[in-house]
């Protein structure tokens, strides 16, 4: 043998980090998988990491997503949210066109998935938003090993530390029982922020009824039905609003500072955001009660997330992004800003709550 020359092929070109995901106008988009991720813009294909306005958009023709996801958006934009869907079970790994893509928790949200998406050896993966911090609500983030991670810096710079939830809820219980007459008002976010107050005040304890304003309604009882405890959770009745004196009361941080609120007992306005971490931002909202709970990554945790993964190259999708691009030069790692449009939640949901 040896001597029979070998017939000539090509050695096939290694594929790039670029054939796996590219930038369009609509958003991150795979071109050997021909579907786009969190797409801003109605696309053929939709691959969704999780529920939230800015990342779970409808009109799509097909979508592809968590099955927790599917029903948040079902609730959110009616039946007819796409075309045609398909669940994607956490760790199982589907073929879309040329490539594997695997859904992994993004400890974000309720169904918030991560995406690994691979081809011949090279793995990408879009996190979408995700944090490490504890959550009674969803699964824990996983440490997808990827050469490209896709990374949010909504609290990407370093001054942006989150303290333990638990003793945020602390807070809010110290100031019910010092202000027994007082109703408080909590602004947040309809979905998840609101879930994760409320699942937290449990653990602390708080056996009484949470009342909610009627936007948290849908995916409070949506979160119950998938098995998370929350309680009592009554709507609020308008004609009884005056009454409800020391009652803890959920509503969309908009509406903290509404007609709305100011029917309530000396109400105590508090607004549970990361960014309550930033004191002006507090006080140009009126916020009497700040509390610090983020459902993004602190910048101690995407520094070390971005190291978990062992990843070559990061790519900044949106928010604080040049701190974290020149942190990634200071570690040796390829970084790069992808200055997106139409990201961010407070923005959006905002707005929904406004309209
Ligand atoms: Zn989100
Ligand atoms: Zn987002």
């Amino acid at each position: 043998m040896g001597e029979r020359a070998a017939p000539y092929i090509a050695a096939p070109m290694p594929i790039r980090a670029s054939d796996l995901l590219t930038l369009t106008r609509e958003g991150l988009y795979c071109p050997l998988g021909r579907f786009h991720v969190d797409p801003t813009w109605p696309v053929e294909r939709a691959l969704i990491t999780h529920g939230h306005a800015d990342h779970a958009r409808s009109g799509h023709r097909a979508v592809l997503a968590t099955p927790e996801t599917l029903r948040i958006m079902a609730v959110r934009y009616g039946e007819d949210f796409c075309g045609t869907r398909q669940e994607a079970r956490l760790g199982e790994t589907i073929r879309v066109g040329d490539v594997a893509v695997r859904f992994a928790p993004a400890g974000h949200v309720l169904g918030s998935a991560q995406i690994a998406i691979e081809a011949e050896g090279v793995r990408v993966v879009v996190s979408g938003d995700y944090k490490r911090a504890y959550d009674p609500t969803c699964l824990p983030f996983e440490v997808v090993p990827c050469d490209v991670f896709i990374t949010e810096a909504t609290f990407g710079l370093p001054v942006f530390r989150m303290p333990d939830t638990r003793d945020e809820i602390r807070k809010l219980l110290d100031s019910v029982a010092l202000f027994p007459e007082r109703a408080h008002i909590v602004g947040a976010y309809a979905l998840g922020k609101a879930q994760r107050v409320m699942a937290l005040l449990r653990e602390a304890g708080y056996d009484r009824p949470i009342y909610l304003h009627g936007a948290m309604e849908k995916l409070t009882e949506l979160y119950k039905r998938e098995g998370i405890p929350l309680g009592e959770t009554p709507k609020v009745v308008a004609a009884e609003r005056p009454k409800l004196h020391g009652a803890v009361v959920l509503c969309p941080p908009s509406t903290i500072q509404d007609l709305w609120s100011r029917k309530f007992p000396d109400p105590v306005t508090s607004f549970a955001s990361g960014w309550m971490r930033v004191r002006a931002r507090a006080r140009q909202k009126g916020v009497e009660l700040p509390l610090v709970i983020s459902d993004h990554s602190d910048w101690p945790d995407l520094c070390r997330t971005i190291r978990e993964t062992g990843a070559g190259e990061v790519w900044v999708t949106h928010g604080q992004e040049d701190a974290l691009v020149h942190w990634c030069g200071t570690q040796g790692i390829k970084a790069r800003p992808l200055h997106m449009l139409g990201y961010g939640d407070e923005e959006v949901e905002s707005a929904e709550a406004a309209a």
